[in-house]
């Protein structure tokens, strides 16, 4: 039963029916056994700045936000960590007394989601396909866990070159580099992790196989590994193609889980139950 006490949590998204967050933070709420609880809110786009003030007038104790809310909402906190800012994202509202501050924990979530595969990323050499904002946040995680280079590959260029203009004031000592994406062979020899950021992968469709036979795999070390960050299908065209190459694959699936965590983390000061979050995220 919840009480005047409980704490609120939820997701903001437009649609939000297909997100998983409720299902990974209830199922770790009831693990740790905190009065809490974690909802999801239906919120139109025009609707985001009265929904932001009723975060405060409710007292609400921390949020998420999915599509289309995660850039937008910058405008309406009173401060935004500067990660976020350069990623241009906000994923994770956190409360600080009468203060929301914004915060972005897909970063670090796909920098710990490496670690638990066992890929170690500092000094690695990372290409990354795609350039909008989970490549942004990749970027963003790869150079904080302390990769030497990384390489983003678009197949608008502008926009590659822009997401390494925007990452580099926080990117410290990761050399960032910007390619068109006919043209990824040229850092795929000196690749130790391939990092597929794009929305093609999506489902199983023409884009979904055209992207996976359009990399270069043949330039690839055999030791290299490859994450896709798309988690529906968990098996996408790119994962079957490094699979049937041999290169190590890693799934979207333990992103997402971890900046979940991460989220929980910052709002409860619990360590978060990451093998229950991970088994609802499953479902
Ligand atoms: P986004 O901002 O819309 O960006 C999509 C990117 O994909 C753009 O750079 C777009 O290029 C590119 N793209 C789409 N189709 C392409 C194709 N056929 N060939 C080459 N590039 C193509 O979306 P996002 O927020 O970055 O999300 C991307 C995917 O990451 C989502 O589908 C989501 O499932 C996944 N994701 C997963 C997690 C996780 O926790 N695992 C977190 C965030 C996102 P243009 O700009 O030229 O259109």
């Amino acid at each position: 039963m919840s009480t005047a006490d409980t704490k609120l949590l939820g997701v903001m998204g437009w649609p939000v029916a297909h997100s998983r967050s409720p299902a990974i933070h209830s199922a770790a709420i009831e693990a740790l056994g905190v009065d809490a609880v974690y909802v999801a809110w239906p919120v139109r786009p025009e609707a985001l700045p009265a929904a932001i003030e009723g975060l405060r007038a409710l007292g609400v104790h921390g949020a998420n936000l999915t599509l289309p809310h995660k850039e937008r909402a910058m405008a309406l906190l009173d401060e935004v960590e500067p990660t976020a800012r350069a990623i241009g994202a906000v994923n994770t509202i956190v409360r600080d007394g009468a203060r929301l501050i914004g915060t972005n924990t897909d970063a670090a979530g796909l920098a710990r989601s490496l670690a638990d595969a066992g890929i170690s990323l500092r000094g690695a050499r990372a290409l990354v396909i795609g350039a909008g904002g989970a490549a942004r946040a990749s970027v963003a995680g790869l150079a904080g866990a302390g990769a030497a280079e990384v390489v983003v590959a678009a197949r608008r260029p502008a926009r590659a070159d822009a997401l390494v203009r925007a990452l580099e004031p926080i990117a410290d000592g990761t050399a960032l580099h910007a390619l068109d994406l006919r043209d990824a062979g040229e850092a795929a020899p000196r690749t130790d992790l391939l990092v597929q950021a794009t929305s093609a992968t999506l489902g199983e469709g023409p884009e979904a196989e055209a992207l996976a036979s359009g990399l270069p795999w043949d330039a690839l070390p055999a030791d290299a590994a490859v994450v896709d960050l798309v988690y529906a299908p968990l098996e996408t065209t790119v994962l079957r193609a490094a699979a049937a190459r041999g290169l190590r694959t890693v799934d979207g699936l333990g992103m997402l889980v971890h900046q979940a965590a991460l989220a929980l983390e910052r709002w409860l000061g619990l360590k978060p139950p990451v093998e229950a979050m991970r088994e609802a995220a499953r479902r």
